[in-house]
């Protein structure tokens, strides 16, 4: 995904990476059981989500939330997580962070 902010800066998202950081809550607590089990099996077993968005639409002004492909609406990104977790070397020279709804 491509955003072009109002001061001109450009941020190039990667699909899954936006939906590996999708800040619903059912998500994060997907990640959160994710990151505390310890059994490599269930990682395996779970399928992989959809990385593929269908549509987008305007929060506000101060959000975008995507439809994936798999049905998936619940995430709301804020402009303002996405700018600071901005991919490219000039905002996070250690490679994107992690997105900060909070
Ligand atoms: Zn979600
Ligand atoms: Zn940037």
């Amino acid at each position: 995904m491509h955003v072009v902010w109002q001061d001109g800066h450009t941020s190039q998202f990667e699909l899954i990476w936006l939906r590996a950081h999708c800040p619903c809550a059912t998500c994060r607590e997907e990640r959160r059981e994710r990151a505390s089990t310890r059994d490599p099996l269930r990682l395996v077993a779970t399928p992989p989500p959809s990385a593929e968005i269908v549509a987008a639409e305007l929060v506000g002004h101060y959000a975008i939330r995507f439809t994936w492909q798999d049905g998936h609406t619940a995430g709301i990104f804020p402009f303002e997580a996405l700018r600071s977790s901005c991919p490219c070397q000039q905002c996070n020279p250690g490679g994107p962070t992690q997105l900060v709804v909070d």
